[in-house]
């Protein structure tokens, strides 16, 4: 195959890169995608939020997804033995979209990408980004292999990495860093269901914790069929022994509220693992290529901001990009590391007040505070941005300190 010289080379066709392509392409930068599958292909990340639906309405890309009739999803509902507590995104602190989807990837990303086709993207399926060599100005050779085992170069003025877990760049130069989160592990299949309950209780995502560290997914789509899994320390997780389907199996034993519903059903795919799945890099961005989803940083599951970060970021990188081309001032340190840096760093307060059991505390025992609910609805719904949100701006030290007043309040009370 011949060469090919491109304004961008994007790795990977998942929402990252979409979005990034989407926006780059609209704004006269030439651009080529090469994705190592061929779509439609699975993935996990089933749940959106609604901070996303922003991205995909200003690239262009939201009417392609309207149009496939996912299961809306308008918020979420936390279970712990007999208390629930449930969020609805429209009563939440700042302004935005109040809903989203609960999707299967394999058909939301195809038809992100088929889209893309339609307005003129050129995307290569089936080739693999196998190595890339930075020039002194900036300029890259990337070279790529093809479904027919030949190999071609991709030069390119700047790079986007949204290779998710294939984490292309971070492996060639170097870049992995330990995440933070305290590791955790995940099993997870897709089971037909013939007999769903009828209504909100059939179609709630919802997440059944069962203990500090553990929690079962239930994501239902639009098609019937519905995703499960758990999350748990990775020891936990390969306490279970046996095939990933005997695994699982006796998993499902462990959630009483749903043990019922899905415990004759077989599994539509061999469940998947994935051990100790949280990920880092040492930075985000340097000369001629910045690193964008899941191939820059992935926190956790538990509050389904996957897929926003993977747009925020693809978004925000493409923007940045246009802007250097057009000769404007570009800080990549502050407009993208630092912004990004700021979401993850909410987020991953979330994350870790999750597995210490003080958010969980708010949840379960102090959500009945309307103001607090808004304001860590935002959160949930991706608006971690938001200053004005006191759990966004204070968010290292607010959820430590209302969970303090919480269990102070229960002890109180025990003593009267
Ligand atoms: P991806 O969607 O992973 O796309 C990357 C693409 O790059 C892939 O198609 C891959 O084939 C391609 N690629 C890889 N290597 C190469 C290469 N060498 N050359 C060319 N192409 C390449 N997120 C949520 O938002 N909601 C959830 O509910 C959720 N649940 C999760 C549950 C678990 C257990 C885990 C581990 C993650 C979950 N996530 C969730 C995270 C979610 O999976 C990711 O954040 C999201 O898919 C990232 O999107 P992306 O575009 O960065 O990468």
């Amino acid at each position: 195959m011949k060469d090919v010289e491109v304004d961008v080379l994007i790795i990977g066709a998942g929402p990252s890169g979409c979005v990034a392509a989407a926006y780059l392409h609209k704004h006269g930068v030439s651009v080529k995608v090469v994705e190592k599958s061929v779509f439609p292909r699975f993935v996990i990340g089933e749940s959106l939020l609604p901070r996303c639906m922003d991205h995909f309405e200003e690239v262009g890309l939201l009417d392609c997804l309207i149009a496939e009739n996912f299961e809306i999803k308008s918020g979420a509902r936390f279970i712990k033995g007999d208390t629930i507590c449930e969020f609805d995104f429209a009563e939440k602190h700042t302004e935005g979209y109040d809903w989203t989807w609960q999707a299967p990837r394999a058909d939301f990303d195809y038809a992100l990408t088929e889209e893309l086709k339609k307005q003129g993207v050129d995307i290569a399926f089936d080739q693999e980004v196998i190595s890339v060599d930075f020039k002194e100005d900036g300029w890259s050779q990337t070279v790529v292999k093809t479904e027919h085992d030949q190999t071609y170069n991709v030069h390119a003025k700047f790079i986007i990495d949204s290779s998710g877990y294939g984490r292309v760049l971070p492996r060639l130069l170097n870049l992995e860093k330990p995440s933070e989160i305290p590791e955790h592990s995940s099993i997870f299949s897709h089971v037909k269901e013939i007999d769903r309950p009828k209504g909100t209780e059939g179609t709630f995502i919802t997440f059944d914790v069962l203990d500090t560290d553990t929690w079962f997914w239930v994501i239902p789509f639009s098609n019937g069929t519905t995703s499960i899994g758990f999350v748990g320390k990775t020891d936990f997780i390969n306490s279970f022994k046996g095939t990933p389907k005997e695994r699982l199996s006796e998993m499902l034993k462990k959630s009483s509220y749903y043990y019922e519903r899905f415990k004759d059903i077989d599994f539509l795919f061999e469940p998947k693992i994935i051990e100790n799945y949280s990920k880092s890099v040492t930075q985000l961005y340097g000369k001629g290529y910045a690193l964008t989803g899941n191939s820059a940083e992935f926190l956790d599951p538990v509050f389904s901001s996957g897929v926003t970060f993977a747009t925020e970021s693809g978004l925000k990188a493409a923007k940045l990009i246009t802007k250097g081309f057009k000769n404007e001032p570009v800080n990549w340190e502050t407009d993208y590391a630092e912004y990004m840096k700021k979401g993850v760093s909410v987020f991953g307060s979330y994350v870790k007040e999750w597995y210490t059991g003080n958010l969980q505390t708010i949840f379960f025992d102090g959500a009945n505070n309307d103001d607090i609910k808004r304001q860590i609805c935002a959160v949930l719904a991706g608006y971690v941005w938001d200053d004005t949100n006191p759990f966004v701006k204070n968010h290292d030290r607010l959820i430590k300190t209302v969970a303090n007043i919480i269990h102070l309040e229960k002890r109180t009370s025990k003593q009267i």
